[in-house]
């Protein structure tokens, strides 16, 4: 099965005054398989929002490869790269910020439409655009004449599926989602997490879906990726990893959550914050904090591997898979 996105060693640096560098995505690897639901989950600072954006070439990597569709697209010029941006779509977590407030919903959807030709390279005819409104406006479940209003007549709960709406305009086949439930109350989380689950079903979306909230990703996610200070630390089966995390990291963060939603026995607390993506490293990036740690941990930077079928972890002690 060919990826329908794959990252290679893939790092995002940024030069700092007084020579230091942010090492933001600290070079890695991952492959999203059609079809799939990959939640990416870390705390803040972790560099999730700029893997995804990276992912997408909305910023461009320092090194490495992206490859999208088993095309290397990391140093396609942008010109190019217009022919592919249909295919590849982003929902931010702010509902609001990403739509003008003075244009109407349908004008804020049409503008994809207009912009960008259609897959036979002509224009689409006004006709064809108010048709592929209303299909929209169906698809995430708003009236037609939310077509006719202004964002600011909206809930935020609303917003966000207009802007899940505009994101589909041009049928993409990769949605990154950057903590698109975040911002909303909880009672309309789980409300835009399973329109997400249904439109993936309905029309064959892949989604990277980041977020911070471990709940909302076990709720819509096949495969979870923990990321920690730029890398991912432990990869696999959503429940494989949220039940039985392997790496402290990830046991440490699935016991902020209630144990009725996820535990595990061996969870250890987690202590003081994330040390400075900019501070020189050795050893394994989670030293510092890991109440697991050994010598070898301070020395050796451990390789994300294969624990058991579907489970990677980057960790030289793993833990033991709980009862
Ligand atoms: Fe902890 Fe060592 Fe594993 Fe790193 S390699 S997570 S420090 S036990
Ligand atoms: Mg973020």
């Amino acid at each position: 099965l060919t990826p329908l996105l794959e990252l290679r060693d893939l790092r995002k640096t940024y030069r700092l005054p007084r020579g230091r560098v942010l090492r933001a995505v600290d070079g890695l690897s991952l492959r999203v398989l059609p079809g799939e639901t990959l939640g990416l989950v870390g705390e803040s600072g972790c560099g999730k929002s700029t893997l995804g954006r990276c992912m997408l070439r909305l910023a461009d990597p320092s090194s490495g490869q992206i490859l999208f569709e088993g095309r290397d697209i990391t140093t396609l010029p942008e010109r190019r790269l217009r022919a592919l941006r249909p295919l590849m779509q982003m929902v931010f977590q702010d509902s609001s910020a990403a739509l003008n407030p003075r244009r109407r919903i349908g004008d804020l959807l049409a503008e994809p439409l207009r912009v960008h030709p259609a897959p036979d390279g002509r224009r689409r005819p006004a006709s064809v655009i108010a048709a592929r409104l209303s299909e929209l406006m169906d698809l995430v479940g708003l009236p037609v004449q939310a077509l006719e209003r202004y964002p600011h007549e909206f809930s935020g709960g609303q917003r966000q599926r207009i802007n899940i709406a505009r994101a589909l305009a041009l049928t993409p086949r990769l949605v990154v989602a950057d903590e698109p439930v975040s911002a909303l109350d909880v009672s309309v989380q789980a409300q835009i997490v399973n329109l997400f689950a249904d439109l993936r079903r309905e029309l064959g979306l892949t989604y990277v879906f980041i977020a911070h909230d471990l709940a909302v990703v076990r709720q819509i996610s096949s495969r979870v990726a923990v990321m920690y200070l730029g890398a991912i630390v432990e990869l696999g089966e959503t429940d494989g990893v949220l039940h039985h995390p392997a790496h402290p990291y990830t046991a440490a963060l699935t016991a902020a959550v209630p144990r009725a939603v996820v535990g595990h026995p061996h969870a250890p607390v987690l202590r003081g914050d994330a040390p400075s993506p900019t501070a020189p490293r050795t050893g394994c990036r989670f030293h510092a904090r890991c109440p697991q740690a050994q010598a070898r941990c301070a020395q050796e930077e451990p390789a994300l591997h294969t624990l058991r079928p579907g489970h990677a972890v980057a960790c030289h002690f793993p833990l033991p898979p709980g009862p």
